[in-house]
């Protein structure tokens, strides 16, 4: 049996949720989305992604830190033409948050820290960041897209013009996280230049310019932005081993902080 110390508080009991307050002062929560994710990948694929990093930041810490209940549903009403997608509301999504850092801070934990392996709970975390400054001021918030952590690495990959969701990066880490969830022989190609997008979706997605809102199936027919064909875990575990070392890098001077 390992000797570690347990570092999932979904695993301990009450009396020990009590006692990890001390000796780990930092919450982790894996925020994912519960959304359409192509042919070839399950819809719970950025939770999954974001606990087992999570994961393996806690273990890299030697339970220093403590991993909070997952948030399984995130913001997702872009994918709702996609069957199976499950979405909260903005309000609703970021209410679950600072209830989530509301118990919290009531056991006694004044660092939360937020890894979400979805994007489109960014914006929703950013507000309740901004609230808590005031209605929990002496509770630190702090939070991170996970792929984005790795933002070079996936630049050095041989990745499509236009990639993202389900594309390369996010199969890859798949491929190393879970490959038993991965339908290598459903994976297909999605929107892959801009080429195939509206003129206008194409000025939107410029830097520069101002950003349309549109719903996924008006940007990729099966859901995929890239060619998840080309990932490989090695390109995963890569993304993973740098998302890992950063958020470490990050945990350690914020626990001593
Ligand atoms: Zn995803």
């Amino acid at each position: 049996m390992s000797t570690e110390l347990p570092w999932r508080l979904a695993e301990m009991t009450t009396q020990e949720a009590a006692d990890a307050v001390g000796r780990a002062p930092i919450v982790v929560v894996p925020a994912g989305a519960f959304e359409q994710h192509g042919p070839g990948m399950p819809l719970a694929t950025d939770t999954i992604r974001a606990e087992q990093v999570a994961d393996r930041v806690a273990r890299a810490l030697g339970g220093r830190v403590v991993i909070g209940p997952s948030l399984p549903v995130g913001v997702s009403p872009h994918h709702l033409a996609f069957a199976g997608t499950v979405t909260l509301t903005t309000t609703t999504f970021a209410a679950v948050v600072r209830e989530y850092a509301d118990s919290l801070y009531r056991h006694g934990w004044r660092k939360v820290f937020v890894l979400t392996g979805h994007g489109g709970n960014n914006a929703a975390l950013t507000t309740v960041a901004q609230d808590l400054l005031t209605t929990r001021p002496d509770l630190q918030f702090a939070w991170s897209p996970l792929t984005a952590l790795a933002s070079d690495v996936v630049a050095g990959m041989e990745v499509s013009e236009v990639h993202g969701h389900s594309g390369e990066a996010e199969t890859a880490q798949m491929l190393h996280l879970a490959p038993h969830l991965v339908h290598t022989d459903r994976l297909a190609a999605g929107t892959t230049s801009t080429a195939g997008l509206t003129p206008l979706a194409r000025l939107s997605r410029t830097s520069g310019h101002p950003t349309l809102t549109v719903r996924y199936d008006h940007l990729t027919a099966n859901g995929v932005l890239g060619d998840p064909r080309h990932a490989t875990a090695h390109d995963g575990k890569a993304i993973v081993d740098t998302a890992v070392t950063r958020v470490t890098a990050f945990l350690t001077q914020w626990l001593d902080a």
